[in-house]
């Protein structure tokens, strides 16, 4: 029996009689007494929890939805998880079926919210009471204010985990200084973007204070492969810079260098970069040069196939000789 919830944005921590359960966005924690056990949610590309696997892989909830998301085939279920469709936890108290989207409640077995959008006068083409503007598949509606694609939101959401993976192993090899006193400024705030994909990536614009950031592949230069770790540490060093003296930056940028293009890139390729490659066992660049980006499945190793690291250096090699 469940004596109460208490929620913390995406995370959440429900008391029961059998003990706590504390849920985030990947699973939850199951404590009862001196036993601890974990459970991982398996979501599909709209974010719908389609199973929850337990301890030594046990299938414990497995669930399918309709467009509009009533559950109806749960073959098997021992976990009592109610986060279902799109990950928004299900309401089945005073006989009542409903997700709570948090700015509103959303009704699967009609497809619609309970109550009007608050935004509705921007969609006169629409009911106010609709979802996801009638194209479930497609969209999902995060809060019960806004819809976004699912596509870009699952995006999102991995960019944000290896942000945070990255993040703590900075912190752990003890290379986050420069990254702890960006967060740490008042006047200062960065702003950092998914930029995988994007040609333009891995750079860093002053007049937005915004951090482009491709935290999915791996760096493959002449003298080897950088991860996302290294790359991340690389351009919070010049954030960090810029940040404490933005003349000095300034002047650096716009003094050029044979080797590492300007004096910035040399102060860091030459400076930090080498520390940093020493903890992390990856090399740093003799040049501020050339490189090929390489899908990665762990943003903080460098450990890539190496028949794939030499055919990228090939071309690399051979691009430079033109
Ligand atoms: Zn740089």
């Amino acid at each position: 029996m469940v004596i109460d919830n208490t929620y913390y944005g995406n995370h959440a921590v429900r008391n029961t009689t059998r003990g706590l359960r504390l849920y985030n966005e990947v699973g939850y924690i199951d404590i009862h007494g001196d036993s601890v056990s974990y459970h991982y949610m398996v979501r599909d590309y709209l974010g719908s929890i389609r199973a929850i696997v337990g301890p030594g892989g046990t299938l414990e909830q497995a669930t399918d939805y309709t467009v509009t998301g009533i559950p109806y085939t749960a073959t098997t279920d021992q976990s009592g998880n109610r986060r279902l469709h799109t990950g928004k936890e299900l309401r089945t108290f005073n006989g009542l079926y409903h997700y709570d989207n948090h700015a509103r409640i959303y009704d699967p077995l009609t497809g619609r919210f309970t109550t009007i959008d608050p935004l509705a006068g921007q969609y006169p083409s629409l009911t106010p009471y609709n979802h996801c503007a009638n194209n479930p598949l497609t969209f999902i509606d995060s809060n019960g204010m806004e819809i976004v694609i699912a596509e870009e939101d699952r995006k999102n959401t991995s960019f944000n985990m290896r942000l945070g993976l990255v993040r703590s192993a900075l912190r752990k090899y003890r290379l986050s200084q420069q990254y702890d006193e960006i967060e740490q400024s008042k006047e200062f705030k960065l702003t950092i973007k998914n930029a995988s994909g994007d040609k333009n990536s891995n750079y860093f614009e002053p007049s937005t204070q915004t951090l482009y950031i491709d935290l999915f592949n791996a760096v493959i230069h002449k003298e080897g492969v950088n991860s996302p770790l290294f790359i991340l540490r690389h351009e919070m060093d010049h954030i960090h810079a810029y940040m404490v003296d933005r003349v000095g930056y300034k002047m650096r940028m716009e003094a050029k260098d044979k080797q590492y293009d300007n004096l910035e890139e040399k102060r860091v390729i030459t400076g930090d970069d080498i520390k940093a490659g020493k903890v992390l066992e990856e090399p740093t660049r003799t040049k501020h040069g050339q490189y090929i980006r390489v899908y990665i499945d762990d943003p903080t190793s460098n450990d890539l196939n190496i028949e794939i690291v030499r055919e990228k250096q090939h071309l690399i090699n051979n691009s430079e000789m033109k």
